[in-house]
This record gives C-alpha cells, structure tokens and sequence, in this order.
C-alpha cells in the first residue's frame, strides 16, 4: 500500500488532536487528563527538535563554508543573505499596514470589550512590558556586543544564543579554509560526518512528527481562552492573517519566477516544516526541519541553506513583522489614536528592526511589540487588547517566518548558481518516490 506523504499525515495528527481535545474539554476532568497525560508527548517531541539545533547549527555552517573553499564566496552569499531579508521583512511591514489602514480592525472593538480585555490581561500584558524593558536598558551597542560569546559552551547551551553559535562556526569555517589542505581535512570530515548524522536524526524525530503535533495541538485546545474573546478580536486577526497570506503568494510568485520552481513543487517541499512552525510557534524548534527540506527535496545546496536559514531563524521573522505592524495600528485605533504618515514609516523600520531582535520562540514577536507601541506612543497596557488571540497568530506567522527562510535560500541558491535537483537521503520519502 502506498504510505501516506508526510505533510498529511502531520496534518491528520494536528486534525485528530483538535478533535480530541474538542471532545475532552466537555468532560470535567478532561482538560487535566490532556495535561498530565498528553502534553509531555508534546514537551518531549518539541525537545527533541531542539536538541539538535545548535550541534546542527555548528556541524552545518562549519562544513558548509569549508565547501565554499574561499572567503570571497562566503563574503558575496553573506551580504545578499542580509540585503534580501531586510527587503522581505520591509516589505513585510508595509503589506500589514496597508492592510490594516485598509480593513481598520480597531473601529469594530467596542468600549465595553476594549476595557474587558484591559482588565482580564494586564498582568500578562505588564509580564511582557517588563521583559521588553529588561532588554532595553542596555546600551545601543549591546545587540553587537551580543554577537560575540565570551565562551562557546556557554553560547551553546541555550538556544536563544544561536546568533552566538552562527557567530564561533563562520568564524571556525574561515580559519579552518586558511589551515594547510593537510591538517584541516581530517576536522572537515569530521563535521560532515556529524552533519549526515543530524540529518538522521532529523529524519527519526520526524517519523514521530504526526504524533507530536496531536499532542501539541490537543494541548492547546484545553488551555486555550473563550470563544467570545476570539470573535471579538476576529477583524484584527482576519487582517493578520490575510496580511500573511499575501506574504505567501508573494514568496510563490518570487519563487515561480526567478527559481523557475513551480508552486506546487516549493510548497509540497517546504510544507511538513511549515506545519512544525504551525504546531511549534517557533522557529528555532523547526530550524532541523526546514533544513532537511530545503536541502534535500527543494534542492538547495548545502553550501547556501547552512548559511542561510540559521541566519534566517534568527533574524528574519516576516511574519512577526508584519504582524507586529498589524498589531500596533490596532491597538491605536482602538485607542482612538491617529497615526500620521510620518509615524507610519517610523513604525516600517522599527517593526522590522524589531523582528530582528526578536528570538525564535513562541511568543517573542509580541515583547518586542512593546519597543514598536513606545516608538510610536501607543499606550503599551494595549498589549493586553491583543493577548487572547496571540499564540494562534504566533502560530500563523511563524509558518511564514519558516517560508519566507527557505524563499530567500532558494533566492540566493539560484544566484549563485547552487540550485539543483532534490536529493532524497530519507528512506521514508524514497520509498514514497519508488512507489
Ligand atoms: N514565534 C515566532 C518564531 O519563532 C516569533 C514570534 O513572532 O513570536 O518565529
């Protein structure tokens, strides 16, 4: 019998475990049952994802750039990374504010749900104030400071350090390109052969990915707050979404014509990672993932993906931009706040500086929401107007911070001539090719 393709059967495992959690939480012990019993599957599948980032991370981009061969090839792939995820995230922004001038979602929320909202989230919306204000009060440089670890095991053990990580192999893949041929093969092997082993590992924890994302989803259903709130908050998330969704068509369509990959062959490649950044809201969790893919059945070279997409994880969220441009005219508008044209445009390099310092994990985009609202002198108690819908869109725009990496891999792949044909290494997917 032919085996089902991947991406559906994560999609049935997401499907059932909504089912399943609708069907729990009418009994009164149900929601309980789902958290004691089901969410550590949940804990333990997103775990074991983010186990292999950082040696992933190291064993990639240190074997990648030792491909290059030369400092000249890293230097042109490097700047074209940078300057094509600042263009997407840019664009980014301005798509969500055309959208949401265009739909205006903060008119529809009433007074009475307005000072609801307020009340029912201030202590979440205060939690995230503080954290923002916690990476504020350091200096203009700390960002840069940041980039370089004082001691590699302790960057490495956090995944919030990945820019570290990133930081150690480029420069590790430098000097071992500049050590005699001799000396340097034996440490280039080595990191090749670690690198097919993580892949492996990939490939393992994604034969559980189905089951994990049951747990996931199942989970979040029983924590998840009251239908009411969600409706009052739809025209806000409609506009997030649909601002998403033009992002997508936008990356087929740079796809399509300047790859020559037709759509259905980008998204059928790309889709189980976007549906990990679905059940995961987090980036960095699906980084191995989204690897595997672009590498092996988008036909990216490894050379350009273990550059770009670690880069990519970290500092490229379109999503979380265009979200957090979203976000911000809401939260006026329901204050009765006019933004002129001016602040606008302010609001495009914030967000999309924003989006840069944000880390690739749930919830991230909406701290660094606050350095937005304080720019632009929206109120930031407003956060509290957006909680009750925030972990769905996390989710949403997490998929597309996922797309828009890999887009932009395939981008530079192309340019410099590193796009090829998809080299299924996984037996799971060859044996779905052979059949
Ligand atoms: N969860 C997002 C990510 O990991 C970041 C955010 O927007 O909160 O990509």
């Amino acid at each position: 019998m032919k085996k089902l393709a991947l991406h559906w059967r994560i999609i049935i495992g997401m499907v059932l475990g909504v089912l399943f959690a609708l069907l729990m939480i009418n009994f009164e012990w149900g929601a309980q049952f789902i958290k004691d019993w089901i969410k550590p599957f949940g804990t333990i599948f997103i775990n074991s994802l983010k186990l292999i980032a950082i040696p992933l991370i190291l064993a990639a981009l240190i074997k990648g750039i030792t491909d290059l061969k030369d400092i000249s090839s890293l230097s042109k792939m490097g700047t074209r990374t940078i300057v094509i995820y600042v263009m997407t995230t840019v664009i980014a922004v301005s798509i969500g504010l055309i959208v949401v001038n265009l739909v205006q979602p903060g008119d529809t929320l009433t007074e009475d749900t307005r000072t609801e909202l307020i009340n029912a989230y201030a202590d979440d919306a205060a939690a995230k104030q503080q954290a923002s204000k916690d990476q504020q009060n350091k200096g203009p440089l700390q960002p840069l400071i940041d980039l370089v670890p004082s001691n590699i095991f302790e960057a490495a053990s956090s995944n919030r350090n990945m820019l570290q990580v990133i930081f150690f192999a480029v420069f590790f893949g430098i000097s071992l390109i500049l050590i005699p041929e001799i000396k340097g093969k034996p440490v280039k092997d080595f990191f090749d052969g670690v690198n097919d082993v993580i892949l492996k590992m990939v490939d393992l924890i994604m034969l559980a990915a189905p089951y994990g994302v049951f747990a996931l989803l199942a989970a979040l259903i029983a924590e998840s707050p009251s239908a009411d709130l969600f409706a009052a908050l739809a025209m806000y998330a409609l506009s997030v979404v649909g601002g998403l969704l033009i992002m997508v068509i936008i990356y087929v369509f740079v796809v399509k014509t300047y790859t020559k990959k037709n759509p259905k062959f980008f998204l059928n490649g790309i889709s189980p990672a976007q549906l990990l950044a679905f059940s995961t809201s987090s980036s960095a969790a699906t980084l191995p993932v989204t690897m595997e893919r672009v590498t092996e059945h988008l036909g990216v070279d490894e050379e350009v993906s273990s550059f770009v997409l670690p880069v990519g994880a970290t500092i490229n969220m379109d999503g979380t931009s265009l979200y957090q441009a979203v976000a911000a005219l809401f939260i006026a508008q329901a204050f009765g706040i006019d933004l002129s044209f001016g602040t606008q445009l302010g609001i495009i390099a914030t967000a999309t500086l924003a989006s840069i310092g944000s880390a690739a994990v749930p919830g991230a985009g909406m701290v660094m929401l606050v350095g937005v609202l304080g720019y632009a002198g929206i109120p930031e108690a407003g956060l509290a107007l957006i909680f009750a819908v925030d972990r769905p869109l996390d989710m949403c725009r997490t998929v597309i911070n996922v797309t828009g990496d890999a887009t932009v891999s395939m981008v530079v792949a192309k340019s410099i001539g590193k796009l090829g044909e998809p080299n299924i290494k996984n037996w799971d997917d060859n044996y779905e090719a052979v059949k």
